[in-house]
């Protein structure tokens, strides 16, 4: 992982920083390379065109920690609305990715699950799969927790987990059984007591991961776009073709786009994460922290823009 990543997250949670990047011609220019649009309008745009191109792909909008019910209610709302608008396109594969914060689970997990469910039923009808983010390492419990009772009423919920997390060796083994698992390195800044910080240590437990994951009869979806990971995948499928029916590549919108060409030309199957919304600033600082390149330009287009007569 990046030396700059603590840094930069730390200086995106500046008010003033975040108040001129989301102003900001430059700041939304930038985010732009990462979501698909500020409207579900736009958004289905993005995911028609990717499904033209042999990808499925999975609907997010953004937006996390809401403060009240109404917030958590608006953002259930709007996915039951992005659902609907789902169905009405016959033969898309789009599935719905949540963030377990912006249906209210840091006011309560009963309000979180009262959302979520209006979610998941919403999607039972038109058959498409809900996936429900992972957040900051202080809700991973309390996240689990929703997961396993909604996965105790509804076959089409997966949920994520992160390898840098310690704890994560451990939790694969409480999951219910058969379930689906996005796994992924983890994008938020964790202490060393919680989350592995180096990044050799991170890839060596996302492997172990994934194979334990399989092992105990999950379905895995190996969301990274680290060549390396990749490769060893592909490896341990062309040696073990039964679990193929169980794997799926996951990348985000804007990210590696050679590398999500490729494997859906090998036949793999690619989802690409797709964000929209107004809310897109934190994860937009997720995807500057894990390359400073992407910060780099940036800062540099904003300081252009700032530069009197700029
Ligand atoms: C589908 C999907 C869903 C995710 N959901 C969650 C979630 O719920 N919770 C969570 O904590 N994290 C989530 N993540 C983010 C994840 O934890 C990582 O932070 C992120 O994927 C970057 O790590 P990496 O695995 O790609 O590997 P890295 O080692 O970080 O990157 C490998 C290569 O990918 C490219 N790359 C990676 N990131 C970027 C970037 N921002 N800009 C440009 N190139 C880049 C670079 O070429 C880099 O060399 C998700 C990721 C994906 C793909």
């Amino acid at each position: 992982m990046s030396i700059l990543r603590g840094p930069i997250l730390r200086v995106a949670q500046n008010g003033w920083f975040q108040a001129v990047a989301t102003r900001s011609p430059a700041g939304r220019a930038v985010a732009r390379r990462f979501v698909a649009g500020e409207t579900l309008d736009e958004a289905m745009e993005v995911v028609r065109k990717l499904a033209g191109e042999g990808f499925s792909t999975i609907l997010n909008l953004l937006g996390e920690s809401v403060r009240t019910p109404e917030h958590a209610k608006a953002a259930a709302d709007a996915y039951t609305r992005s659902i609907r608008e789902i169905r009405a396109q016959p033969g898309l594969d789009c599935a719905v990715s949540v963030k377990p914060s912006q249906l209210g689970l840091d006011l309560s997990s009963a309000l979180c699950l009262a959302e979520l469910e209006r979610i998941l039923e919403e999607a039972e009808e038109a058959g498409i799969w809900v996936e429900i983010d992972m957040e900051a390492s202080a809700s991973v419990d309390r996240t689990l927790a929703v997961f396993r009772e909604a996965r105790a009423r509804h076959e089409r919920v997966g949920v994520c987990l992160q390898a840098y997390l310690r704890r994560t060796a451990t939790d694969v083994f409480e999951l219910p059984e058969g379930s689906r698992v996005r796994l992924v390195k983890g994008a938020y800044l964790e202490p060393p007591e919680v989350a592995l910080q180096r990044r050799r240590d991170v890839d060596r437990a996302y492997a172990r991961l994934f194979v334990t994951l399989l092992a105990l009869g999950h379905s895995v979806d190996v969301a990274t776009h680290d060549p390396r990971l990749l490769d060893g995948v592909r490896r341990y499928l062309a040696t073990h073709p039964a679990d193929r029916a169980r794997v799926e590549f996951q990348m985000l919108y804007g990210i590696r786009r050679d590398l999500q060409r490729r494997l859906a030309s090998e036949g793999y199957p690619v989802r690409v994460y797709v964000p929209y919304g107004t809310e897109w600033y934190p994860y937009l600082t997720r995807r500057l922290a894990e390359r400073p390149a992407n910060l780099w330009f940036f800062v540099s287009s904003l300081a252009r823009e700032l530069r009197p007569g700029g």
